[in-house]
Formats: structure tokens, sequence, C-alpha cells
């Protein structure tokens, strides 16, 4: 069967894209300019006619998916603002809505053969900064970000003008599901992934201008960004890209999961545990690499503010494993190698 993957050629995107057609699927990505299709030929061009690039110029035109939905069984929404430089929230939130929105839209005239859509959202819009170490799940909503940008508009921080973004786009796809129940053909899945790391496979020519979440991968390990001191004390929770790829295909194939949001998450980490695992690699001279404290990420001491229960997606989904820092360390690190960065 056919699935449509929107911005194919994302960091996450892609990955996806290359799932789904190992796995068998034929698949069709958008993208937003011709430019952006090359790569992803190039790359997929084993393939042949199961891979097809398609041009969405700008998603929050009305109709916009009216023809990408067309012959397909499922649909993969990733597309979606990530990064953090914009004043007016309106640019991370109208895409994200619109652009969210859209695609179930188009999905619902024209989308005849598609059974389930899934939709990239983010625990951007579960987490909130708790008091104390708080583990978060799917009831979970991200009301704070909502509200500091609703308060303060440009003057927000800008992580949470995203947070909103992914919030809102999250909450609309929910409200039109129900509005539209009677209608609808097809069911909704929605995966929420904290920060994802892993190999990088898109079009991606220096470091200066990686994805968002690989940046600060990259400029934690092999610039020196962060102080050391504070590398055992910075952190967050994680996933593989490739893991998530997977979840993006089991959230098509599972019956069972529609009209679910799914965390999905490998666990709390500290920036030092990344930076243990680059030295354990030994892909780069230890000269290249900040030390801090080795081992402290995991010291007894050590608090994670937030956390997330992933059972749900272990029951439902399968998702019952996750590749490991030092397996991602590892395999990051020679990609970079390999470019010469
Ligand atoms: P990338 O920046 O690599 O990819 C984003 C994709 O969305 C690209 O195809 C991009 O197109 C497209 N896009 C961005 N803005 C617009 C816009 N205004 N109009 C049309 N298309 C747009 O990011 P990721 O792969 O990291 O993110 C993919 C999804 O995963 C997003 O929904 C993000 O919120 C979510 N996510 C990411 C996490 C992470 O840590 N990376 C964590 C949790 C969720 P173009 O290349 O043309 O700009």
């Amino acid at each position: 069967s056919k699935v449509l993957v929107t911005g194919a050629n994302g960091y996450i995107a892609i990955w996806v894209v290359r799932r789904l057609l190992e796995k068998g699927y034929s698949v069709r990505g958008t993208v937003r300019s011709e430019s952006k299709a090359e790569h992803l030929r190039q790359l997929f061009n084993e393939y042949g006619g199961k891979h097809e690039v398609v041009i969405v110029e700008d998603i929050t035109k009305e109709g916009a998916f009216d023809e990408a939905v067309k012959g397909v069984d499922a649909i993969e929404h990733t597309a979606s603002p990530f990064h953090l430089h914009a004043d007016d929230p309106k640019e991370f939130i109208e895409p994200a809505v619109k652009g969210t929105l859209g695609v179930l839209q188009s999905a619902l005239k024209y989308g005849t053969d598609v059974k389930r859509i899934v939709v990239t959202s983010s625990c951007a819009a579960i987490l909130e900064i708790p008091p104390s170490p708080r583990k978060f799940s799917e009831l979970d909503w991200n009301q704070q970000a909502l509200k500091e940008v609703e308060e303060k508009g440009r003057d927000a921080l800008v992580m949470n003008k995203y947070r909103a973004s992914k919030t809102l786009a999250e909450k609309s796809a929910w409200e039109f599901i129900d509005e539209n129940k009677a209608s609808i053909g097809w069911d909704l899945v929605v995966l929420n992934p904290p920060y994802v790391f892993g190999p990088v496979i898109h079009h991606v020519p220096s470091p200066e201008q990686i994805n968002t979440s690989m940046a600060e991968f990259y400029n934690t390990l092999l610039k020196g960004v962060k102080e050391e001191s504070q590398l055992a004390s910075l952190g967050n929770c994680w996933i593989d890209v490739r893991d998530l790829a997977l979840a993006h295909v089991l959230a098509i194939e599972k019956e069972q999961a529609g009209v679910n949001r799914f965390i999905v998450s490998g666990g709390t980490f500290k920036w030092q545990d990344f930076v243990d695992a680059a030295h354990k690699a030994g892909v780069y001279p230890e000269s290249a690499l900040p030390k801090g404290v080795p081992g402290s990420g995991y010291a007894a001491s050590v608090t994670h503010l937030i956390d997330y229960d992933t059972s749900k997606a272990a029951r439902v989904l399968g998702m019952d494993k996750y590749i490991s820092k030092e397996e991602c360390t590892r395999d990051c690190l020679e990609d970079f190698k390999k470019r010469g960065w």
C-alpha cells in the first residue's frame, strides 16, 4: 500500500520514508520545492517507482494537499517548523496548525483510500516545566507554553512559541476528528516524541544547516558550547530517530492504535551521558571532545525534572525497547566524521 509523508526532506521524515520503503510500502513524499526533491530521489533511487516526490509549495494554503492525498492508504504528517529563530509566534503556529488541518481536510475530501493518519506531534505538546520532578503521560497537555505566548506574544521564550505551535496543532487535529466523526473513513494516531537524536540522512551540506535537535547534539559534543560543569545537570528525554521512524511504521500498522496519542521516549539523559558515550566510541580523539565529570550524569544525586510514562506505546504499538545512548552516539559521530565535520 501507499503512504504519504509530508515534509519528506526533514530529519525525521526521511527516516520514516526509508523505513516504509524497506518494509515494502510505496511512498509519496511532499517537499516545498523542486530543489529539495533531488536528494530524496538520489537516496531512494533503488526503489524506482515505489518512491515519488511531489511539490506542495505552501502547506498553509487551502486545499494544498488535495492532490497529494489521492490514492494513498495512510498519511504521516511531519511537516512543521522546528527552528528557534522567529519573533512572531505566528511563524510557528500558522504552518503547524494550518498544515495539520489542511492535511486532514484534504484527506476528508479526496482521501478515499485513506485508513489511518499519523501526526508527528511532540512532547512539547505535553510537558510543562514542573517545580519538582514529574512523570508525564498522554493525559497531560502543555498549557504553560500557550499561556506564555498568549500573555507575552513576541517576547515569549522562542522554545515556548514552538511548543505552543505543537500544542495548538495537535489540539486542532483532535477537534477536527471530533467535529467530523460522522463523515471520516479513517482514524488518527498522534506520536509525541521528546528530543530526537541519531544519524542524519537528510540533505545537510554543512553543520550550520543541521536541524534543530541535532544542532544541539553536534554543538554540545564537538563544539563545546556547554559549560563542562553543566553537562551533568542539563538534560531532558530523548529518542533515537530510527526508533521514532519505526514507531511511525507501527502507528499505521497497528489497528488498535487508532484514536490515541502515544509518548515514545527512550528515557532521560544528561548531556554528560552522551559525552561519556562519545569518549567510549573512540571515533574522535579525546582532545576533540568535552570531558565534564565522567559518569556524573548517572550519579544517584542527579535529578530529572521531566520523565514520561511510555507504557501505552509499549503495550499498543509494541515499542518496548529503544536504541541506547552508546549506539546513537557512535553512529552519529561516525557519520559526522565521514562528512569531514
Ligand atoms: P526538520 O526541520 O528537519 O524538518 C521539518 C520539515 O517540516 C521539513 O520538511 C520542512 O521543510 C518542513 N517545514 C518546516 N516549516 C515549514 C513550513 N512553514 N511550511 C512547510 N513545511 C515546513 O525537523 P524535524 O525532522 O526535527 O521535525 C519533524 C517533525 O517532528 C516536526 O513536526 C517537529 O515538530 C517534530 N518533532 C521533532 C523533534 C526533534 O527533536 N527533532 C522532537 C519532537 C517532535 P523545509 O525543509 O522546506 O523547511
